[in-house]
């Protein structure tokens, strides 16, 4: 069985003193239905994990070197030192604004497993290649790239969130059946690249205008294992109610 697991991506939101005030109001709220967890800015990584009982914290970016000359990054042994135990890495933002490719998400991921980091790996096609009908190939090929010469073991234990990028803070959700479909396209691949035990025991994760009013049908389908949440974790009651209607 695969414990859902549900995160919501903070972005660039929230100072210090306010991720500290989330995580006070919805720590208590979590249940064992799911794991739950926040990605906070790099800042406020250090207050949230001490403030954190029950939820994750996560980081929203790494890089894969660990140390050297790269003016304003953060290394994974950084991230360590303070207790951090899962990283997105590869969301849609950074590859778009931010330069990152499946070539460095790879290198980022598999730094991160050396660490004991659980990567949550994001990927997703954009709007013109949904509506080309390259959907699949692009998933197939981001996979492909992303989780290149791992251990089956090590891609087992990682997290992949779908996140179409038309879906992406547009309130234009997928449908329940195209999130399940390419979440199944996701797992396929990685049963190709590693096999049954990997593809049967990887977490994945649906996001793109997930919120309160849609979370449990996407959790009603087989392939999809949790939700990676922008706009509507924002709020701490909007997040305590995802958290209630995933018990
Ligand atoms: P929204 O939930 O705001 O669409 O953002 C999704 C996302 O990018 C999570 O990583």
């Amino acid at each position: 069985m695969r414990k859902p697991i549900i995160v919501g991506n903070w972005k660039m939101n929230k100072t210090i003193k306010e991720a500290v005030e989330f995580i006070d109001a919805v720590d208590p709220c979590c249940h064992d239905g799911a794991t739950y967890g926040v990605a906070t800015s790099f800042l406020a990584l250090n207050d949230s994990i001490k403030h954190a009982k029950n939820l994750i914290v996560a980081a929203e970016n790494c890089h894969f070197e660990d140390n050297g000359a790269f003016t304003g990054e953060v290394s994974v042994p950084m991230l360590e030192e303070i207790g951090v135990k899962y990283c997105i890495i590869g969301h849609s933002e950074r590859r778009t604004m931010f330069g990152d490719t499946d070539e460095t998400v790879n290198k980022k991921a598999k730094r991160l497993i050396a660490a004991g980091i659980t990567p949550i790996v994001c990927l997703g096609e954009t709007e013109a290649q949904f509506d080309a009908g390259e959907t699949e190939q692009v998933i197939r090929s981001q996979i492909s790239g992303s989780l290149a010469d791992m251990c089956p073991k090590c891609v087992a234990d990682i997290v992949i969130a779908y996140e179409p990028i038309w879906a992406i803070g547009t309130g234009k959700s997928a449908t329940k059946e195209i999130a399940q479909n390419c979440c199944h396209i996701v797992r396929d691949q990685v049963r190709v690249m590693y096999g049954d035990e990997a593809a049967d025991k990887v977490r994945i994760q649906y996001g793109g205008s997930v919120k309160p009013e849609n979370i449990a049908e996407y959790m009603a389908m087989e392939d999809i294992d949790g939700a990676l949440i922008g706009g509507a974790s924002l709020k701490a009651d909007s997040f305590k109610e995802i958290i209630e209607k995933t018990r």
